[in-house]
């Protein structure tokens, strides 16, 4: 046997052995995460659709950017097994078109829908605007009379400030699908704010939206692991 084959079976060997341990950790970890989020019921809402864009800055539009990132975890959490609800998965509202006040029951729908799967958590996906063209960075609300619900918004927070140039903090926000929807646990999330040119430039790239996604994500199943089996 010559001497580089003594030396290449070992090493062969040994290359063998930590692929088989990476494979077995990824397992690992796809378990952990499966069964952290098994047994719940996870409901993800792409803000406004149809003739209601959100806010926008020119062509750009927030609730085609909101579906594209919902979309995107919405199909991480199918792949992690998870029992999960999209509120749409078009450009449409769920109001009917003789609607007295189509705002209104678009959002009663949403609510309606979430109680009738009985959703434990409620992911609703938004981008902000504001005057001060400088203000930038994804901002989490949480519902002021719930503490699980802050429990929640500060490890989505933690995650998201990763990508934020400043740190923020989760905050209370006295929005209808807080108010509506009783003891569900529920987050808002405002994933940047189009009224900044930077952010607006990244927002409408779909490199950046799934980014955004993995980011959302990743605290979903955070928030879940902390919960422990049911
Ligand atoms: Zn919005």
């Amino acid at each position: 046997m010559k001497k580089y084959t003594l030396f290449f079976i070992p090493v062969f060997f040994f290359c063998l052995s930590v692929m088989n341990l990476t494979l077995i950790t990824a397992e690992n970890k796809k378990a952990q995460i499966i069964s952290a989020v098994s047994g719940y019921t996870i409901f993800i809402d792409p803000g406004h659709g149809g003739k209601d864009n959100g806010t926008s800055y020119n062509t750009v539009v927030e609730d085609e950017i909101n579906l594209s990132i919902a979309n995107k975890i919405y199909e991480r959490l199918l792949e992690d097994q998870a029992r999960v609800l999209i509120s749409r998965v078009a450009d449409y509202d769920l109001s009917d078109v003789y609607a007295k006040n189509h705002k209104i029951q678009d959002l009663n729908k949403r609510i309606e829908y979430m109680k009738n799967c009985h959703a434990d958590v409620f992911v609703s996906i938004h981008l902000n605007a504001y005057r001060d063209e400088n203000v930038s960075g994804a901002q989490v609300f949480y519902k002021s009379n719930l503490d699980e619900s802050k429990k929640f918004a500060s490890i989505m927070q933690k995650n998201l400030n990763q990508l934020n140039e400043k740190e923020k903090k989760p905050k209370t926000g006295d929005y209808y699908l807080f108010k509506n929807t009783g003891k569900i646990n529920g987050i808002i999330i405002e994933c940047g704010f189009l009224s900044n040119s930077l952010e607006r430039k990244k927002l409408t790239s779909e490199k950046y939206q799934k980014k955004v996604a993995e980011c959302i994500h990743e605290g979903i199943i955070s928030y879940f692991e902390t919960k422990g089996r049911i």
